[in-house]
């Protein structure tokens, strides 16, 4: 069977065509074709919306696919609000509440919506499957995702704790639970998804209990760009004093903060390369990045009544072991030992890398949210009767 990926950022187009078996595993080659649209909606690029991106998609397909047909498609979209909890096959309904959602992520659920509703007019008979980044943390009990402000903020406006990164949240508390040994509806963990972005999940029973992204992406850990927690009130007295628009405060939170704005550089690479060279700032910017993930580290501890694992997964999280050094470092009050042999070691499986004496195993889970939707989306089609 072939599903075809969709991930539609504000401006961009990434999809892959996977190839899955009906019982949901994989060959060992699983990606027949993978690729990025770029520009869309840039004046001058000749693409001017995501419509036209997919017949971009459409015509590479044909050629590499060589008579084969996709049987299904599955989108990645970036917000699902509270109606959606889990996966959902697109209907024309699904389509028109992925864009009643659009004031939640203004940027990406619009994209969302007019690739569904290009592939729906394109290949009408075809099962489409949406997957949500937020839809895993809606299991978050209300203590965890309420703000404390007004009710009306919440009643009028949705304004409360969504959480993003839930495709790999989940795939990863799956895996981690499956390699100690632990029946997942058991398993506490601290999850950390570290890449361009960041966040860090609490997980009892299975399930999500807390997050720190929020709202938007930008809530919580140090990211390459995005500023993660900060006083509210820096944003309001800079804008109230004239100094940045709103416009330009979200810039700078998003785009000019995080690791680039205190070392100069948002790649953890670079930054690691450059502290060991003895760069002050980028030193700072480690330990600042460590020092408050370390701090989300113990709070969600509290928060899963003692985890049974400390999880990392993503670009920074899978491949940086001078960072998972530095967060590991901060946690010997947990009593979490880890092994720097182990630490340093590369490799694309799932691996522990503390001690056996350890209080609690710290673990490096690959994640693959690609491969994830691709899974999902075939489950999803099966139980609707449509593959
Ligand atoms: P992701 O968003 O999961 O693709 O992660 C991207 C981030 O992973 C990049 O910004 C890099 O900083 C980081 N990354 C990837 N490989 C390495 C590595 N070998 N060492 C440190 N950081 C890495």
């Amino acid at each position: 069977m072939l599903i075809l990926i969709i991930n539609s950022g504000s401006s961009s187009l990434k999809y892959q065509v996977r190839e899955i078996h009906d019982d949901g595993s994989e060959p060992d080659q699983p990606i027949l074709t993978k690729g990025l649209v770029e520009r869309i909606g840039v004046p001058g690029s000749g693409i001017p919306d995501h419509a036209a991106a997919l017949e971009q998609v459409d015509a590479h397909l044909e050629e590499v696919l060589a008579g084969r047909t996709i049987d299904a498609a599955g989108h990645r979209v970036v917000h699902g609000g509270e109606r959606f909890s889990a996966p959902a096959l697109v209907t024309m309904e699904v389509i028109r509440a992925i864009e009643r959602l659009a004031p939640l992520a203004p940027l990406h659920n619009p994209a969302a919506a007019q690739g569904l509703r290009a592939i729906t007019a394109r290949w009408r008979e075809m099962p489409q499957v949406v997957v949500f980044d937020t839809s895993f943390h809606q299991s978050m009990p209300e203590e965890a995702w309420r703000y404390a402000l007004p009710d009306a903020l919440y009643t009028e406006h949705g304004i409360r704790r969504y959480g993003f990164h839930g495709t790999s949240h989940d795939l990863v508390t799956g895996v981690a639970a499956q390699t100690l040994g632990i029946e997942r509806d058991q398993f506490r963990a601290v999850v950390l998804h570290l890449g361009n972005g960041a966040s860090a999940t609490a997980i009892r029973d299975g399930k999500s209990v807390d997050t720190s992204m929020g709202y938007t992406p930008l809530a919580g850990l140090v990211m390459g760009t995005r500023s993660g927690d900060v006083d509210p009130s820096v944003i309001t007295q800079l804008i109230s004093r004239g100094i940045y628009t709103a416009e330009q405060m979200d810039h700078l939170l998003n785009k000019e903060s995080g690791l680039l704005g205190l070392s100069g550089n948002a790649d953890m690479r670079e930054v690691v390369e450059a502290a060991e060279a003895g760069d002050t700032a980028a030193r700072t910017a480690l330990e600042v990045a460590s020092y408050r993930l370390a701090k989300y580290v113990g709070g969600y501890h509290v928060a899963v009544d003692g985890a049974q694992a400390i999880v990392f997964t993503a670009g920074i999280g899978e491949n940086s072991a001078p960072f998972r050094a530095a967060v590991l470092d901060r946690l010997g009050a947990l009593g979490v030992q880890y092994s720097a042999e182990l630490n340093e070691q590369r490799s694309g499986e799932p691996r522990v890398i503390s001690t056996p004496d350890s209080a609690i195993p710290v673990l490096v889970v690959p994640t693959d949210e690609e491969q994830a939707i691709g899974a999902l989306t075939l489950q999803v089609a099966q139980q609707h009767g449509k593959l």
